[in-house]
């Protein structure tokens, strides 16, 4: 396939679907870790056309979604130091931390400048020698190499004033905690394509040799993911549990060595605080020593008070799986895209949002 109509082929579609109805017979669930994915799904309809013994759940693959009210309070905090300008990619902006917003703290005078990639970041840094330019480091592996190589870019230009806030968070340590947990029976799950153009579906080999849960790599259109769940079912079927990649036109078993040689030069591995899950060992990315004068934390002092969780926001349980927007009592009444209380509603990848604006009233 070549043209991306071909990957929504309605005749294919139902193809797959039908062979799954055919070839599924024991109750699953099967988890898809990505945003990406979930909003895929909803988009598509593939809850409502897969057999009801089929269950999808959403995980925490969305990196807004799962960075703490701590760390967004930090990035406020260092928005209202004078001479600071706080550069971020534009989802960020109206995500709620304990008590405002970049996009309030913008509105009270916090110059907060939404960029579309490090490169913005590092030309504001250029016209503005006088103040330090931070960026905001949020994603997963899929986007840390990029923000590494802004790192050495600022390096090799001489930029004194060019700075990370690093809360970036690596996604393998997040599934084995919630798999650790054992809050959530999960047969099966849909690894993130993106994360795994880097990674490479090696990452995830541990699942299946751990956990003996199949494990398939997805894309992300409908075909992608109808392949990756017939995938998936036909492995549950048959008793095994093995990685796969359905997603071969972007995904390796090493992935991409230039990407992660970079990410590496320039970050080392560290615990972090992934919103509903709390501290996960070996979960993030922090500056390495040698660019510890590109490290925001390092050179601004950022005092904030304890975090608050927005009141009656759920948003860190369907992060793990365990409950979905529906049991929140808020979602549609005060909780919407316009009015967000909580991230999963704020993010184009949260969960909540992806059920506000593309799912059924039932959840499926
Ligand atoms: Fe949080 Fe809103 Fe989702 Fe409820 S609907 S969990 S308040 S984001």
């Amino acid at each position: 396939m070549r043209y991306i109509s071909e990957f929504r082929n309605s005749n294919a579609a139902q193809a797959i679907l039908a062979r799954i109805a055919r070839e599924s017979r024991k109750p699953v669930q099967l988890m898809e870790f990505c945003g990406g994915h979930t909003v895929a799904i909803f988009k598509s309809g593939i809850r409502q056309l897969l057999p009801s013994h089929i269950k999808m759940l959403s995980g925490p693959g969305c990196p807004v979604c799962v960075t703490a009210n701590i760390d967004i309070d930090k990035a406020i905090a260092l928005a209202e130091q004078p001479g600071i300008i706080v550069t971020t990619f534009g989802d960020m902006l109206k995500v709620p931390g304990s008590r405002s917003s970049l996009q309030k703290a913008r509105a009270d005078g916090a110059d907060v400048r939404t960029v579309y990639s490090t490169s913005d970041a590092l030309k504001i840094a250029g016209e503005n020698p006088a103040k330090s330019v931070v960026f905001l480091g949020i994603g997963f592996e899929t986007t840390a190499p990029g923000i590494a190589v802004s790192v050495l870019q600022a390096e090799e230009q001489k930029l004194r004033n060019y700075f990370v806030l690093s809360q970036h968070k690596i996604c393998p340590p997040a599934i084995k905690a919630i798999l650790d947990s054992g809050e959530v029976r999960i047969d099966g799950l849909i690894c993130p394509g993106h994360v795994s153009a880097v990674t490479g579906a090696k990452a995830w080999e541990f699942i299946t040799r751990d956990y003996h849960i199949p494990c398939v790599v997805s894309g992300f259109e409908a075909l992608d993911i109808l392949q990756c769940v017939e995938m998936l079912v036909n492995q549950v079927e048959s008793g095994k549990s093995e990685l796969e990649i359905a997603y071969t036109r972007g995904v390796n078993f090493d992935g991409n060595k230039n990407a992660q040689a970079v990410m590496n030069k320039v970050f080392e591995v560290c615990p972090a605080d992934w919103r509903g899950m709390g501290i996960v060992p070996a979960s993030g990315l922090k500056l390495r020593s040698e660019y510890g004068r590109f490290d925001a934390e390092r050179k601004f002092d950022i005092i904030v008070p304890p975090a608050r969780e927005p009141k009656g926001c759920l948003c860190g349980a369907v992060l793990r799986g365990v409950k979905t927007p529906l049991d929140c009592a808020l979602f549609r009444k005060v909780c919407t895209p316009e009015s967000p209380v909580g991230p999963c509603m704020v993010s184009s990848e949260g969960s909540c949002a992806a059920y506000y604006l593309y799912g059924d009233t039932d959840g499926r």
